[in-house]
């Protein structure tokens, strides 16, 4: 396939066949250092030894396999011509088992050669059956139209590939539903579109033999479980028809890739995921950035800019540099979730207004960290990435290291630049232009998306934190390598408790992949729209309600009661006249929308779930850098008014939540210790905010906020704890509150580590005593409505997911705790209290009397 070896990510997501533009890719300036030399002088550094564990990753030369008989010799042909000499051993397989009729999912690395797997059966069948059709699927536009080209390239005859998007024009769209006969959309597409205009595509669907699912990974969550049942109303439309399509995924590897596949599509799937495609070496370093001593003024800026941007990921806030002085102040509350916040028992006070709560930075900042080995391997002649997580984070590595240099030689700071979303094509071009000829040695930038296609063939990448799943992590990784050569790629911990477990657990990263990409199609909140969608199609039967799966039966039902579907003896009618108005990636509550009053110009939204933390009056909003103060939310219009003003304060939102139990779907009796899945009510209210001084992180001030209250049903896991059992243990009655606030956060963090969600997808609440469950009891639930599987795959893992926690936090240095294990950059409460010790304590009581 490649002839770059390591090259696992040479075009962002994409793994397709052309391999001519990777020759480009070594015309840069000579060999760097030897990786492990580089990796040497680097950490020899500092005083102490940040390298927690160094991986080497052996080049793999590939296994090839024979074409498969059944693929036509003109196929064969025009693969070899597009360098494609043979199948790798796992895409032969997958296209086996396709060919023959098996719904398959293939999850192996980027750049593995994911697309041939599915191009070989589907186009076959093309080939050989001239009335057949491909539906082909994509999350992006862009990876769509990515792969018609792919297709186009092979000049098939009479296949006809065509992209069917909201780009279309309206003039081709009848053309394509006539004569393509490998059509590639969009699940959004598909349910606003293809679906519900079946009858202009019946001859399309009818012929339909394969349906492709690609990059199903991100098919994860409330999303995720509407997708499922687009698929399922697709399967439907053309079981009308008469077809039976077979469905090839194609994942990046995660945990049980036929599971999360089956739950997609319904269908059993089988998966392939020995990866047999030949990769280059490298060494790979986890970097844990050394703990500051406690008496060196560590109450920095508490955070860089949070929701300026929906697409940063909120909880690099606590990366921050102190040199960054005038980096605006922030709310403490992300940007991009609609997770409540956590907090712990409602009437636990709040004993923190002594600026005691605040996120210090005991250790040093990633991005100040990542920033010094930039500089240094540039020094060295080294053409290095580094990835961080936020725009804003990435200025400010490029900033750092350009000055390191410039101190150390006047004008060699020219070297490194930031590179960011939101650049001109023509700019980011000659940044990639000026990166592969050596005129630049360094580069910061954002995540690989955002990065063109020809970036790769580095000397060495760094990772400021880890990306949130180890796809991303692996395609960050990969764009280090030349033809050859080994390279070097360096994770760089930040201050998070799953950070600080990777780096202290390589096994997590290098060994077996434990995260699942969850998601739940029995959700009432996605399952009820999508039903009325699919009535909509055509009256829905008894059959149907199998086919839509468990839960159907109940929101027929409730669709009935509230007037929406009508029965008769055919089936269940959708009533209206009008469809049903449902958005797949629909989310509670309508966005909020910011305006700057002075002008009426709207800045950005905010979804419905964060505009209590981040838009309340008084709040300070950062957009694109700019710092705004909100004089008034009005909830009704959906708006909040803000003006331009840079104060040196912060805002932080507290909120009290409360939850009660409606339910109990499953638990494990483990004698003094309880663990339960089910069903919660959550209500929240956020109550005051307080300010803080940007500088000292010194509170200023707490003021009052009159919001309402929010509800939430949403499903939960939670355990108990016998009091006998935790005084058994050594936690006093009264550091009980703090253990299992601590024990709470933790958790929350090391989630993403089971399931490819976020911190900010989940929300959390412990106490001392709960009503409901007359116990100690720590509770962490699904901040969607209805659950999106969070919740879910935690129980099902729930021995590991805490071991994991309880090593986490027991891993950390710090001595009473720090946002590298119990501290909540969310936390509702003001990380008021926290006992890390008793949290450990805690853990320790849970995993010994749980089964595994
Ligand atoms: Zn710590
Ligand atoms: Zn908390």
């Amino acid at each position: 396939m490649t002839s770059n070896d390591f090259s696992f990510a040479r075009h962002a997501p994409r793994d397709d066949l052309e391999s001519s533009s990777a020759a480009t890719v070594s015309a840069g300036p000579g060999p760097g250092p030897a990786p492990a030399d580089l990796l040497r002088r680097l950490r020899a550094r500092g005083a102490a030894d940040p390298v927690t564990h160094v991986e080497r990753v052996p080049a793999r030369a590939g296994v090839p396999a024979p074409w498969p008989s059944w693929a036509p010799a003109e196929l064969r042909a025009a693969f070899t011509r597009r360098g494609v000499v043979a199948p790798w051993q796992h895409q032969a397989e997958a296209a086996n088992l396709a060919y023959e009729g098996q719904h398959v999912v293939v999850a192996t690395g980027t750049a593995s050669g994911k697309s041939l797997a599915y191009q070989l059966p589907a186009l076959a069948t093309l080939l050989a059956d001239p009335r057949a059709t491909v539906l082909y699927l994509a999350p992006t536009k862009a990876l769509a139209a990515d792969q018609v080209r792919a297709v186009a390239a092979l000049e098939l005859e009479g296949v006809r590939p065509a992209c069917y998007d909201g780009d279309t024009p309206r003039a081709e769209r009848e053309w394509i539903r006539r004569h393509s006969r490998f059509v590639l959309t969009n699940p959004d597409m598909l349910h606003h579109g293809i679906l519900p205009g079946h009858a202009q595509w019946s001859g399309f669907l009818r012929r339909l033999a394969y349906v492709v699912i690609d990059e199903c990974h991100t098919y994860r969550g409330v999303f995720g479980s509407h997708v499922a049942h687009v698929l399922r109303r697709l399967r439907r439309q053309c079981a009308r028809f008469g077809a039976t399509p077979v469905f090839v995924l194609a994942s990046a590897t995660s945990g049980d890739p036929a599971t999360t596949a089956g739950r997609l599509t319904g269908l059993p799937v089988t998966a392939v995921t020995e990866d047999a495609s030949p990769r280059g070496g490298v060494t790979f370093a986890l970097w844990e950035p050394p703990l500051l001593p406690p008496d060196s003024g560590s109450a920095f800026p508490p955070a860089l800019p949070r929701g300026s941007s929906p697409s940063a990921p909120p909880h690099d806030a606590s990366d921050s540099l102190p040199s960054q002085g005038s980096s605006p102040s922030a709310p403490s509350q992300g940007s991009s979730p609609s997770a409540p916040s956590q907090g712990s028992s409602p009437s636990a006070p709040s004993q923190a207004d002594g600026g005691h709560d605040d996120l210090r930075q005991v250790r040093r900042s990633a991005l100040r960290e990542t920033a010094d080995l930039l500089a240094d391997t540039v020094a060295e002649g080294v053409r290095t990435l580094a990835f961080v997580r936020s725009r804003k984070g990435a200025e400010v590595v490029a900033a750092n290291a350009r000055r390191a240099l410039d101190d150390a030689v006047p004008g060699l700071g020219g070297r490194v630049a930031a590179y960011r979303g939101g650049y001109l094509r023509e700019e980011r071009r000659e940044l990639e232009r000026a990166l592969l000829h050596g005129d630049l040695l360094g580069l910061a930038s954002t995540n690989a998306l955002e990065l063109g296609v020809d970036l790769v063939g580095l000397d060495a990448v760094l990772i400021c934190g880890y990306p949130g799943t180890r796809a991303s992590l692996w395609q960050q990784a990969g764009r280090a390598g030349r033809s050859g050569q080994e390279a070097l790629a360096v994770l760089v911990a930040r201050d998070d408790p799953l950070d600080t477990y990777l780096v202290h657990h390589p096994e997590a990263i290098f060994g077996a992949p434990v995260e699942a990409t969850v998601l739940d199609p029995a959700n009432p909140y996605v399952l009820a729209p999508q039903l009325a969608c699919a009535a909509v199609e055509a009256p829905l039967t008894p059959a149907d309600l199998a086919l839509f799966g468990e839960g159907a039966k109940e929101a027929v039902g409730e669709l009935v009661a509230a007037g929406a579907l009508r029965q008769r003896p055919t089936g269940w009618y959708w009533r209206h006249r009008e469809r049903p108005e449902v958005d797949l990636r629909g989310e509670g509550g309508a966005p909020v929308a910011v305006v700057e009053s002075s002008t009426g110009r709207l800045l950005g939204t905010v979804d419905g779930g964060s505009s209590h933390f981040l838009l309340h009056p008084g709040a300070v909003y950062l957009h694109q850098g700019v710092s705004y103060v909100v004089d008034q939310l009005d909830l009704a219009d959906g708006c909040a008014l803000v003006h331009a003003e840079e104060p040196d304060w912060s805002t932080h939102a507290r909120d009290v939540t409360d939850l009660s139990v409606v339910s109990v779907r499953s638990y494990v009796d483990a004698g003094p210790v309880g663990m339960f899945l089910g069903e919660v009510d959550v209500t929240s209210q956020v109550v005051s905010y307080q300010r803080r001084r940007i500088a000292t992180g010194e509170v200023i001030d707490t003021r009052p906020l009159d919001l309402p209250t929010r509800e939430l049903r949403t499903v939960a896991v939670w355990f108990t704890l016998s009091p006998r059992s935790l005084a058994l243990a050594g936690v006093q009655p009264a550091d009980v509150p703090g253990a299992l606030h601590a024990a709470e956060h933790a958790a929350i963090g090391l989630l993403p580590l089971m399931a490819t969600c976020d911190r900010w997808d989940i929300g959390g609440l412990s106490t001392a005593l709960h009503p409901d469950t007359e116990a100690p009891t720590v509770f962490v639930y699904d901040g969607h409505p209805g659950g999106a599987g969070f919740a879910e795959r935690a129980y099902g893992t729930a021995a590991a997911w805490l071991r994991a926690t309880r090593d986490a936090i027991a891993e950390c240095g710090c001595e009473t705790g720090c946002p590298s294990c119990v501290q909540s950059p969310k936390c509702g409460n003001g990380n008021n209290p926290l006992s890390k010790p008793d949290a450990i304590r805690v853990l320790d009581v849970v995993l010994t009397n749980l089964p595994d």
